[in-house]
Protein backbone atom coordinates (compact mmCIF):
# COMPACT_ATOMS: atom_id res chain seq x y z
CA UNK A 1 0.00 0.00 0.00
CA UNK A 2 2.81 2.45 0.73
CA UNK A 3 4.06 1.77 -2.66
CA UNK A 4 0.54 3.01 -4.72
CA UNK A 5 0.24 6.24 -1.63
CA UNK A 6 3.65 7.22 -2.70
CA UNK A 7 2.54 7.04 -6.44
CA UNK A 8 -0.63 9.32 -5.68
CA UNK A 9 1.06 11.68 -3.43
CA UNK A 10 4.03 12.09 -6.40
CA UNK A 11 1.04 12.13 -8.89
CA UNK A 12 -1.17 14.50 -6.87
CA UNK A 13 2.20 16.99 -6.97
CA UNK A 14 3.29 16.96 -10.00
CA UNK A 15 -0.27 18.11 -10.74
CA UNK A 16 0.51 20.88 -8.64
CA UNK A 17 3.37 21.94 -10.80
CA UNK A 18 6.18 19.80 -9.04
CA UNK A 19 8.44 17.38 -11.14
CA UNK A 20 10.44 14.37 -10.84
CA UNK A 21 14.38 14.05 -10.32
CA UNK A 22 16.53 11.27 -10.78
CA UNK A 23 18.62 12.23 -7.27
CA UNK A 24 18.63 13.07 -3.92
CA UNK A 25 21.33 15.38 -4.72
CA UNK A 26 19.19 17.38 -7.67
CA UNK A 27 15.76 17.95 -5.80
CA UNK A 28 15.38 21.03 -3.36
CA UNK A 29 12.85 18.76 -1.53
CA UNK A 30 12.71 14.75 0.11
CA UNK A 31 9.16 13.69 0.90
CA UNK A 32 10.10 10.17 2.79
CA UNK A 33 7.41 8.34 3.06
CA UNK A 34 7.32 5.44 6.04
CA UNK A 35 6.31 2.32 7.71
CA UNK A 36 5.92 1.74 10.96
CA UNK A 37 5.02 -1.50 11.30
CA UNK A 38 7.57 -3.28 12.40
CA UNK A 39 9.69 -1.93 15.13
CA UNK A 40 12.86 -2.85 12.38
CA UNK A 41 11.22 -0.14 9.93
CA UNK A 42 10.93 2.96 11.85
CA UNK A 43 14.39 2.86 13.50
CA UNK A 44 15.59 2.64 9.66
CA UNK A 45 13.42 5.70 9.09
CA UNK A 46 15.38 7.44 11.60
CA UNK A 47 18.50 6.20 10.61
CA UNK A 48 17.56 7.93 7.10
CA UNK A 49 16.39 10.97 8.50
CA UNK A 50 20.10 11.72 10.03
CA UNK A 51 22.07 10.31 6.64
CA UNK A 52 19.76 13.20 5.06
CA UNK A 53 20.92 15.74 8.07
CA UNK A 54 23.68 17.06 5.70
CA UNK A 55 21.78 17.95 2.87
CA UNK A 56 20.71 20.52 4.75
CA UNK A 57 23.60 23.13 4.41
CA UNK A 58 22.39 22.41 0.45
CA UNK A 59 19.10 24.04 0.92
CA UNK A 60 16.99 21.08 0.79
CA UNK A 61 13.69 20.67 2.76
CA UNK A 62 12.42 17.14 4.37
CA UNK A 63 9.22 16.27 4.98
CA UNK A 64 8.08 12.43 6.37
CA UNK A 65 4.97 11.07 5.67
CA UNK A 66 2.87 8.29 6.12
CA UNK A 67 2.67 5.66 9.29
CA UNK A 68 5.59 7.11 11.45
CA UNK A 69 4.81 10.40 11.07
CA UNK A 70 1.23 9.89 12.26
CA UNK A 71 2.46 7.68 15.28
CA UNK A 72 5.27 9.72 16.07
CA UNK A 73 3.84 13.39 14.79
CA UNK A 74 5.45 16.71 16.22
CA UNK A 75 7.94 14.18 18.03
CA UNK A 76 10.21 13.70 14.66
CA UNK A 77 10.91 17.46 15.07
CA UNK A 78 12.52 16.56 18.10
CA UNK A 79 14.20 13.64 16.55
CA UNK A 80 15.39 15.22 13.65
CA UNK A 81 15.01 19.29 13.65
CA UNK A 82 16.08 19.30 9.87
CA UNK A 83 12.41 18.20 9.25
CA UNK A 84 9.91 20.69 8.42
CA UNK A 85 6.95 18.49 7.09
CA UNK A 86 5.07 15.32 8.93
CA UNK A 87 2.05 14.21 7.17
CA UNK A 88 0.07 11.65 8.40
CA UNK A 89 -1.21 9.00 6.25
CA UNK A 90 -4.86 9.86 6.83
CA UNK A 91 -4.38 13.09 5.74
CA UNK A 92 -2.28 13.11 2.36
CA UNK A 93 -5.01 14.93 0.58
CA UNK A 94 -3.91 18.14 2.24
CA UNK A 95 -0.21 17.99 1.28
CA UNK A 96 -0.36 20.34 -1.65
CA UNK A 97 -1.96 22.98 0.95
CA UNK A 98 0.39 21.91 3.39
CA UNK A 99 3.81 22.51 0.99
CA UNK A 100 1.85 25.48 -0.50
CA UNK A 101 2.24 26.69 3.19
CA UNK A 102 5.87 25.63 4.05
CA UNK A 103 7.23 27.20 0.49
CA UNK A 104 5.19 30.62 1.75
CA UNK A 105 6.65 30.28 5.51
CA UNK A 106 10.10 29.67 3.72
CA UNK A 107 10.02 32.66 1.51
CA UNK A 108 8.60 34.85 4.55
CA UNK A 109 12.25 34.89 5.97
CA UNK A 110 12.26 38.01 8.28
CA UNK A 111 14.52 40.93 7.33
CA UNK A 112 15.32 39.38 3.93
CA UNK A 113 13.86 40.74 0.65
CA UNK A 114 11.64 38.78 -0.96
CA UNK A 115 12.88 37.23 -4.47
CA UNK A 116 10.92 38.81 -7.42
CA UNK A 117 7.87 36.84 -8.39
CA UNK A 118 9.24 35.26 -11.56
CA UNK A 119 12.20 33.61 -9.79
CA UNK A 120 10.28 31.33 -7.58
CA UNK A 121 7.22 30.50 -10.82
CA UNK A 122 10.46 29.57 -12.51
CA UNK A 123 12.08 27.16 -9.65
CA UNK A 124 8.36 26.00 -9.44
CA UNK A 125 7.81 25.04 -13.60
CA UNK A 126 11.55 23.38 -13.27
CA UNK A 127 10.42 21.45 -10.14
CA UNK A 128 10.39 17.54 -10.31
CA UNK A 129 9.44 14.92 -8.22
CA UNK A 130 11.93 11.15 -7.80
CA UNK A 131 10.78 8.42 -7.09
CA UNK A 132 13.46 6.12 -5.62
CA UNK A 133 12.07 4.02 -3.45
CA UNK A 134 9.26 5.34 -1.05
CA UNK A 135 10.93 8.59 -1.57
CA UNK A 136 9.86 11.61 -3.43
CA UNK A 137 12.00 14.43 -4.09
CA UNK A 138 11.54 17.51 -5.47
CA UNK A 139 12.96 21.28 -6.49
CA UNK A 140 10.87 23.57 -5.26
CA UNK A 141 12.84 27.13 -4.66
CA UNK A 142 12.95 26.72 -0.94
CA UNK A 143 15.27 29.05 0.81
CA UNK A 144 18.26 27.98 3.26
CA UNK A 145 17.62 30.29 5.94
CA UNK A 146 14.16 29.12 7.20
CA UNK A 147 15.49 25.96 9.13
CA UNK A 148 12.46 26.21 11.96
CA UNK A 149 9.38 25.89 9.51
CA UNK A 150 7.34 22.94 11.06
CA UNK A 151 4.17 21.86 9.09
CA UNK A 152 2.16 18.83 10.20
CA UNK A 153 -0.92 17.34 8.73
CA UNK A 154 -2.48 14.64 11.57
CA UNK A 155 -5.89 13.59 11.13
CA UNK A 156 -7.05 11.77 14.32
CA UNK A 157 -8.73 8.26 13.43
CA UNK A 158 -12.25 9.98 12.75
CA UNK A 159 -11.64 10.68 9.22
CA UNK A 160 -14.26 10.08 6.85
CA UNK A 161 -12.22 11.10 3.97
CA UNK A 162 -10.36 8.95 1.52
CA UNK A 163 -7.82 9.85 -0.71
CA UNK A 164 -8.78 10.08 -3.65
CA UNK A 165 -6.94 11.33 -6.73
CA UNK A 166 -6.99 10.85 -10.54
CA UNK A 167 -3.56 11.99 -11.22
CA UNK A 168 -1.42 8.92 -9.67
CA UNK A 169 2.01 8.56 -11.17
CA UNK A 170 1.88 4.41 -11.92
CA UNK A 171 5.76 3.14 -11.62
CA UNK A 172 4.43 0.19 -14.17
CA UNK A 173 2.88 1.07 -17.13
CA UNK A 174 0.69 -2.43 -17.14
CA UNK A 175 -0.01 -3.31 -13.43
CA UNK A 176 -1.77 -0.61 -11.25
CA UNK A 177 -3.11 -0.65 -7.68
CA UNK A 178 -6.62 0.52 -6.86
CA UNK A 179 -6.99 1.82 -3.27
CA UNK A 180 -10.74 0.02 -2.49
CA UNK A 181 -10.55 1.01 1.45
CA UNK A 182 -8.61 2.58 3.70
CA UNK A 183 -7.60 2.26 7.04
CA UNK A 184 -8.62 -0.49 9.34
CA UNK A 185 -11.19 -1.14 12.32
CA UNK A 186 -10.23 -4.45 13.46
CA UNK A 187 -7.61 -3.90 16.42
CA UNK A 188 -5.67 -6.85 16.16
CA UNK A 189 -3.49 -6.66 19.30
CA UNK A 190 -0.23 -6.75 17.79
CA UNK A 191 -1.15 -4.11 15.03
CA UNK A 192 -0.26 -0.30 14.95
CA UNK A 193 -2.43 0.09 11.45
CA UNK A 194 -5.68 1.47 13.18
CA UNK A 195 -3.88 4.08 15.15
CA UNK A 196 -1.76 5.37 11.43
CA UNK A 197 -4.48 4.77 9.14
CA UNK A 198 -7.71 5.97 10.39
CA UNK A 199 -11.12 4.40 10.49
CA UNK A 200 -12.10 2.11 7.58
CA UNK A 201 -13.73 3.84 4.49
CA UNK A 202 -14.74 2.84 1.34
CA UNK A 203 -14.24 4.56 -2.19
CA UNK A 204 -17.81 4.03 -3.97
CA UNK A 205 -17.68 1.51 -6.30
CA UNK A 206 -18.56 3.49 -8.73
CA UNK A 207 -15.20 5.15 -8.80
CA UNK A 208 -13.08 2.38 -8.50
CA UNK A 209 -15.21 0.94 -11.43
CA UNK A 210 -14.35 4.54 -13.26
CA UNK A 211 -10.63 4.50 -12.56
CA UNK A 212 -10.41 0.68 -13.44
CA UNK A 213 -11.70 1.83 -16.88
CA UNK A 214 -9.18 4.77 -17.12
CA UNK A 215 -6.82 2.28 -16.60
CA UNK A 216 -7.62 0.03 -19.11
CA UNK A 217 -7.98 3.30 -21.90
CA UNK A 218 -4.63 3.46 -21.01
CA UNK A 219 -3.45 0.24 -21.40
CA UNK A 220 -3.41 -1.31 -18.47
CA UNK A 221 -3.78 -5.10 -18.19
CA UNK A 222 -3.15 -5.92 -14.70
CA UNK A 223 -5.34 -4.40 -11.79
CA UNK A 224 -4.79 -5.14 -7.99
CA UNK A 225 -7.29 -3.73 -5.44
CA UNK A 226 -5.86 -2.76 -2.40
CA UNK A 227 -6.98 -2.39 1.61
CA UNK A 228 -5.67 -3.47 4.78
CA UNK A 229 -9.05 -5.84 4.40
CA UNK A 230 -10.34 -5.56 1.48
CA UNK A 231 -13.08 -7.84 2.49
CA UNK A 232 -14.93 -4.96 4.93
CA UNK A 233 -15.46 -3.45 1.96
CA UNK A 234 -18.73 -1.09 1.94
CA UNK A 235 -19.75 0.34 -1.06
CA UNK A 236 -21.02 3.98 -0.11
CA UNK A 237 -22.68 4.64 -3.24
CA UNK A 238 -25.67 6.42 -2.63
CA UNK A 239 -28.95 8.19 -4.85
CA UNK A 240 -30.52 4.83 -5.44
CA UNK A 241 -27.65 3.57 -7.23
CA UNK A 242 -27.08 -0.39 -6.40
CA UNK A 243 -24.06 -1.09 -4.06
CA UNK A 244 -22.07 -3.79 -4.35
CA UNK A 245 -20.17 -5.90 -2.49
CA UNK A 246 -16.92 -7.10 -2.64
CA UNK A 247 -17.19 -9.96 -4.66
CA UNK A 248 -19.49 -8.10 -6.65
CA UNK A 249 -17.03 -5.39 -6.62
CA UNK A 250 -14.09 -8.04 -8.11
CA UNK A 251 -16.47 -9.25 -10.56
CA UNK A 252 -17.09 -6.19 -12.00
CA UNK A 253 -13.69 -4.87 -12.27
CA UNK A 254 -12.77 -8.52 -13.58
CA UNK A 255 -15.25 -7.39 -16.30
CA UNK A 256 -14.18 -3.95 -17.71
CA UNK A 257 -12.48 -4.55 -20.91
CA UNK A 258 -9.14 -4.61 -21.60
CA UNK A 259 -8.15 -5.62 -18.25
CA UNK A 260 -7.14 -9.49 -18.23
CA UNK A 261 -6.01 -9.69 -14.44
CA UNK A 262 -7.00 -8.87 -11.27
CA UNK A 263 -5.83 -9.70 -8.03
CA UNK A 264 -6.74 -8.13 -4.31
CA UNK A 265 -5.15 -7.70 -1.22
CA UNK A 266 -5.49 -8.09 1.90
CA UNK A 267 -8.19 -10.19 3.13
CA UNK A 268 -8.96 -10.83 6.75
CA UNK A 269 -10.20 -14.49 7.26
CA UNK A 270 -12.84 -13.17 9.46
CA UNK A 271 -14.73 -11.41 6.52
CA UNK A 272 -13.58 -13.41 4.03
CA UNK A 273 -16.68 -15.05 2.01
CA UNK A 274 -17.95 -17.77 -0.03
CA UNK A 275 -19.14 -15.44 -2.54
CA UNK A 276 -14.87 -14.32 -3.54
CA UNK A 277 -14.26 -18.00 -4.67
CA UNK A 278 -17.44 -17.92 -6.24
CA UNK A 279 -16.66 -15.05 -8.41
CA UNK A 280 -13.07 -16.24 -8.64
CA UNK A 281 -14.78 -19.67 -10.52
CA UNK A 282 -17.09 -17.37 -12.74
CA UNK A 283 -14.55 -14.08 -13.90
CA UNK A 284 -11.59 -15.34 -15.74
CA UNK A 285 -9.97 -12.38 -15.58
CA UNK A 286 -9.88 -13.13 -11.38
CA UNK A 287 -6.39 -14.56 -10.76
CA UNK A 288 -5.61 -17.69 -8.99
CA UNK A 289 -4.47 -16.19 -5.99
CA UNK A 290 -5.82 -16.12 -2.53
CA UNK A 291 -3.49 -14.10 0.28
CA UNK A 292 -5.39 -15.02 3.25
CA UNK A 293 -3.70 -13.97 6.76
CA UNK A 294 -3.77 -16.78 9.28
CA UNK A 295 -1.08 -15.50 11.87
CA UNK A 296 -1.04 -17.97 14.14
CA UNK A 297 -2.31 -21.83 13.89
CA UNK A 298 -3.36 -21.94 17.28
CA UNK A 299 -6.93 -20.86 18.76
CA UNK A 300 -5.28 -19.78 21.74
CA UNK A 301 -2.81 -17.71 20.00
CA UNK A 302 -5.37 -16.12 17.52
CA UNK A 303 -7.43 -15.21 20.77
CA UNK A 304 -4.75 -13.25 22.34
CA UNK A 305 -4.00 -11.61 19.17
CA UNK A 306 -7.86 -10.90 18.98
CA UNK A 307 -8.15 -12.11 15.43
CA UNK A 308 -12.02 -13.07 15.87
CA UNK A 309 -11.59 -16.34 14.53
CA UNK A 310 -10.41 -19.91 15.08
CA UNK A 311 -7.99 -22.31 13.54
CA UNK A 312 -11.42 -24.04 12.48
CA UNK A 313 -12.84 -21.10 11.52
CA UNK A 314 -9.81 -20.46 9.35
CA UNK A 315 -9.42 -24.15 7.61
CA UNK A 316 -13.23 -24.00 6.78
CA UNK A 317 -12.09 -20.76 4.62
CA UNK A 318 -9.43 -22.77 3.33
CA UNK A 319 -11.64 -25.66 2.16
CA UNK A 320 -13.98 -22.91 0.27
CA UNK A 321 -10.61 -22.27 -1.89
CA UNK A 322 -9.70 -25.52 -2.15
CA UNK A 323 -13.46 -26.68 -3.74
CA UNK A 324 -13.17 -24.22 -6.12
CA UNK A 325 -13.20 -25.22 -9.84
CA UNK A 326 -10.06 -22.96 -10.41
CA UNK A 327 -6.93 -24.50 -8.82
CA UNK A 328 -6.55 -21.15 -6.58
CA UNK A 329 -3.02 -20.58 -4.64
CA UNK A 330 -2.86 -19.64 -1.10
CA UNK A 331 -0.71 -17.10 0.70
CA UNK A 332 -0.64 -16.49 3.98
CA UNK A 333 1.38 -13.91 6.67
CA UNK A 334 2.50 -15.41 10.14
CA UNK A 335 3.94 -13.88 13.38
CA UNK A 336 5.78 -15.84 15.60
CA UNK A 337 6.63 -15.29 19.20
CA UNK A 338 3.58 -13.05 19.86
CA UNK A 339 3.29 -12.95 23.78
CA UNK A 340 2.63 -16.08 25.78
CA UNK A 341 3.51 -18.38 22.49
CA UNK A 342 4.46 -21.65 23.93
CA UNK A 343 6.59 -24.30 22.26
CA UNK A 344 3.11 -26.23 21.76
CA UNK A 345 1.25 -23.17 19.88
CA UNK A 346 4.37 -23.13 17.28
CA UNK A 347 3.87 -26.20 16.76
CA UNK A 348 0.47 -26.05 16.23
CA UNK A 349 1.39 -23.02 13.66
CA UNK A 350 4.04 -25.54 11.66
CA UNK A 351 1.15 -28.13 11.67
CA UNK A 352 -1.13 -25.89 9.89
CA UNK A 353 1.23 -24.72 7.62
CA UNK A 354 1.36 -28.72 6.36
CA UNK A 355 -2.20 -28.68 6.73
CA UNK A 356 -3.36 -25.86 4.27
CA UNK A 357 -0.11 -26.56 1.93
CA UNK A 358 0.52 -22.45 1.37
CA UNK A 359 2.30 -21.65 -2.14
CA UNK A 360 4.04 -18.87 -0.05
CA UNK A 361 4.01 -17.41 3.56
CA UNK A 362 5.50 -14.17 5.01
CA UNK A 363 6.70 -14.54 8.43
CA UNK A 364 7.88 -12.01 11.30
CA UNK A 365 8.82 -11.72 14.32
CA UNK A 366 6.48 -10.28 16.79
CA UNK A 367 7.81 -6.66 17.40
CA UNK A 368 5.83 -4.95 20.21
CA UNK A 369 4.23 -1.45 19.03
CA UNK A 370 3.46 1.74 20.85
CA UNK A 371 -0.54 2.18 21.50
CA UNK A 372 -1.55 -1.68 20.62
CA UNK A 373 -3.08 -3.85 22.98
CA UNK A 374 -0.58 -6.36 23.19
CA UNK A 375 2.08 -3.86 24.89
CA UNK A 376 -0.04 -4.85 28.17
CA UNK A 377 1.31 -8.29 27.32
CA UNK A 378 4.59 -8.94 28.47
CA UNK A 379 6.77 -9.84 25.77
CA UNK A 380 8.74 -13.17 27.29
CA UNK A 381 9.87 -14.37 24.48
CA UNK A 382 14.06 -13.47 23.71
CA UNK A 383 14.34 -12.04 20.35
CA UNK A 384 16.93 -14.97 19.71
CA UNK A 385 14.37 -17.89 20.49
CA UNK A 386 11.81 -15.42 18.31
CA UNK A 387 14.56 -15.64 15.69
CA UNK A 388 14.99 -18.99 15.73
CA UNK A 389 11.29 -20.04 15.53
CA UNK A 390 11.31 -17.95 12.47
CA UNK A 391 13.67 -19.84 10.83
CA UNK A 392 12.40 -23.02 11.96
CA UNK A 393 8.68 -22.19 9.87
CA UNK A 394 10.83 -20.58 7.16
CA UNK A 395 12.54 -23.98 6.53
CA UNK A 396 9.36 -25.98 6.63
CA UNK A 397 7.58 -23.73 4.64
CA UNK A 398 10.74 -23.60 2.29
CA UNK A 399 10.35 -27.54 2.11
CA UNK A 400 6.79 -27.60 2.07
CA UNK A 401 6.87 -25.12 -1.06
CA UNK A 402 9.54 -28.11 -3.16
CA UNK A 403 6.78 -30.53 -4.10
CA UNK A 404 4.10 -28.06 -4.71
CA UNK A 405 6.36 -25.84 -7.33
CA UNK A 406 7.43 -28.98 -8.92
CA UNK A 407 3.14 -29.95 -9.39
CA UNK A 408 3.77 -27.24 -12.43
CA UNK A 409 6.56 -29.37 -14.13
CA UNK A 410 5.11 -30.13 -17.61
CA UNK A 411 1.70 -27.88 -16.98
CA UNK A 412 1.84 -24.59 -19.97
CA UNK A 413 0.54 -21.89 -18.10
CA UNK A 414 0.13 -18.27 -19.05
CA UNK A 415 2.41 -15.52 -17.67
CA UNK A 416 2.43 -11.88 -17.95
CA UNK A 417 6.08 -11.10 -18.84
CA UNK A 418 7.93 -8.47 -16.56
CA UNK A 419 11.34 -8.34 -17.65
CA UNK A 420 14.56 -10.07 -19.25
CA UNK A 421 17.35 -10.86 -17.85
CA UNK A 422 20.31 -10.53 -20.13
CA UNK A 423 22.64 -12.40 -18.32
CA UNK A 424 21.08 -15.61 -17.53
CA UNK A 425 19.22 -15.17 -21.38
CA UNK A 426 15.81 -15.64 -19.48
CA UNK A 427 12.20 -13.68 -19.28
CA UNK A 428 10.79 -12.65 -15.98
CA UNK A 429 7.00 -13.64 -15.89
CA UNK A 430 4.73 -14.44 -13.59
CA UNK A 431 1.58 -16.93 -13.96
CA UNK A 432 -2.08 -15.88 -12.15
CA UNK A 433 -1.36 -17.86 -9.01
CA UNK A 434 1.72 -15.09 -8.44
CA UNK A 435 4.10 -17.58 -9.50
CA UNK A 436 7.45 -16.22 -10.38
CA UNK A 437 8.66 -18.25 -14.09
CA UNK A 438 11.94 -17.42 -15.56
CA UNK A 439 11.72 -18.82 -19.59
CA UNK A 440 13.81 -18.86 -22.59
CA UNK A 441 12.10 -17.98 -25.74
CA UNK A 442 12.73 -19.44 -29.04
CA UNK A 443 15.59 -18.20 -31.50
CA UNK A 444 14.19 -14.58 -32.87
CA UNK A 445 11.47 -14.15 -30.37
CA UNK A 446 11.83 -11.70 -27.82
CA UNK A 447 8.29 -11.15 -25.71
CA UNK A 448 7.47 -7.30 -24.88
CA UNK A 449 7.03 -6.51 -20.88
CA UNK A 450 3.06 -6.40 -20.27
CA UNK A 451 2.83 -9.52 -23.10
CA UNK A 452 1.13 -12.86 -22.19
CA UNK A 453 2.61 -15.55 -23.30
CA UNK A 454 2.24 -19.39 -22.45
CA UNK A 455 4.76 -21.45 -21.22
CA UNK A 456 5.72 -24.86 -20.49
CA UNK A 457 7.45 -25.08 -17.09
CA UNK A 458 10.13 -27.35 -17.16
CA UNK A 459 11.68 -27.62 -13.52
CA UNK A 460 10.87 -25.97 -10.04
CA UNK A 461 12.69 -24.43 -7.45
CA UNK A 462 10.78 -23.77 -3.81
CA UNK A 463 10.39 -20.02 -4.86
CA UNK A 464 10.35 -19.79 -8.83
CA UNK A 465 9.29 -22.07 -11.63
CA UNK A 466 11.37 -22.63 -14.80
CA UNK A 467 10.03 -22.96 -18.42
CA UNK A 468 10.44 -22.32 -22.48
CA UNK A 469 8.16 -20.43 -23.91
CA UNK A 470 5.81 -22.04 -26.33
CA UNK A 471 3.84 -21.12 -30.04
CA UNK A 472 0.08 -20.44 -29.26
CA UNK A 473 -0.13 -23.44 -31.53
CA UNK A 474 2.06 -25.44 -29.56
CA UNK A 475 0.44 -24.41 -26.50
CA UNK A 476 -3.29 -25.60 -27.74
CA UNK A 477 -1.90 -28.73 -28.46
CA UNK A 478 -0.89 -29.26 -25.04
CA UNK A 479 -3.38 -29.16 -21.92
CA UNK A 480 -2.52 -27.76 -19.11
CA UNK A 481 -2.92 -30.17 -16.36
CA UNK A 482 -2.35 -28.83 -12.85
N1 LIG B 1 -4.50 -6.33 7.24
C1 LIG B 1 -3.69 -7.45 7.08
C2 LIG B 1 -4.23 -8.62 7.91
O1 LIG B 1 -5.13 -8.49 8.65
O2 LIG B 1 -3.67 -9.67 7.83
C3 LIG B 1 -2.27 -7.21 7.46
C4 LIG B 1 -1.61 -5.96 7.20
S1 LIG B 1 -0.03 -5.78 7.97
C5 LIG B 1 0.46 -4.36 7.12
C6 LIG B 1 0.97 -7.03 7.24
C7 LIG B 1 1.46 -8.07 8.20
O3 LIG B 1 2.39 -7.52 9.08
C8 LIG B 1 0.43 -8.69 9.10
O4 LIG B 1 -0.34 -9.66 8.45
C9 LIG B 1 1.27 -9.28 10.20
O5 LIG B 1 1.67 -10.58 9.89
C10 LIG B 1 2.49 -8.35 10.21
N2 LIG B 1 2.50 -7.53 11.42
C11 LIG B 1 1.64 -6.55 11.76
N3 LIG B 1 1.96 -6.04 12.97
C12 LIG B 1 3.04 -6.73 13.40
C13 LIG B 1 3.83 -6.69 14.59
N4 LIG B 1 3.56 -5.85 15.57
N5 LIG B 1 4.87 -7.55 14.69
C14 LIG B 1 5.16 -8.43 13.70
N6 LIG B 1 4.45 -8.50 12.56
C15 LIG B 1 3.40 -7.67 12.41
FE1 LIG C 1 -3.63 -4.75 11.39
FE2 LIG C 1 -5.46 -6.57 12.00
FE3 LIG C 1 -6.14 -4.35 10.67
FE4 LIG C 1 -4.70 -6.24 9.47
S1 LIG C 1 -6.79 -6.44 10.21
S2 LIG C 1 -4.34 -4.02 9.42
S3 LIG C 1 -3.43 -6.96 11.10
S4 LIG C 1 -5.41 -4.47 12.75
Amino acid sequence: MNVHDSEKVVGTLMQEGYRQVETVDQADLILYNTCSIRDKAEQKVFHRLADYKKLQAQGKKFGVLGCVAQQEGAKIFERAPHVSLVCGSASYRKLPEMLTQLEGASRAVPGEIPPPAGENAGVRDDAFLNRGGAESTRDSGLTTRDSLVRITGLDDRQTDECFETEFTARTNPHRGYITIIEGCDKFCAYCIVPFTRGKERSRTSDSVLAEARQMAALGYTEIQLLGQNVNSYQDPTSNGRKKRSFAELLAAVGEVPGIKRVRFTTSHPRDFGRDIVEAIDAVPALCDHVHLPVQSGSTRVLDAMQRLYTREQYMERIAWIKAAKRDIAITTDVIVGFPGETESDFAETLDLLEEVGYDGVFSFKYSPRPNTPALNLEDAIPDQEKARRLEVLMAKQRDLQIPRNRNYVGSIVEVMVEGHNQARGQWIGRTSQNKTLNFTAPAGKSPQSGSYVPVLVTASFPNSLVGEMMSQDESTAKTPDV
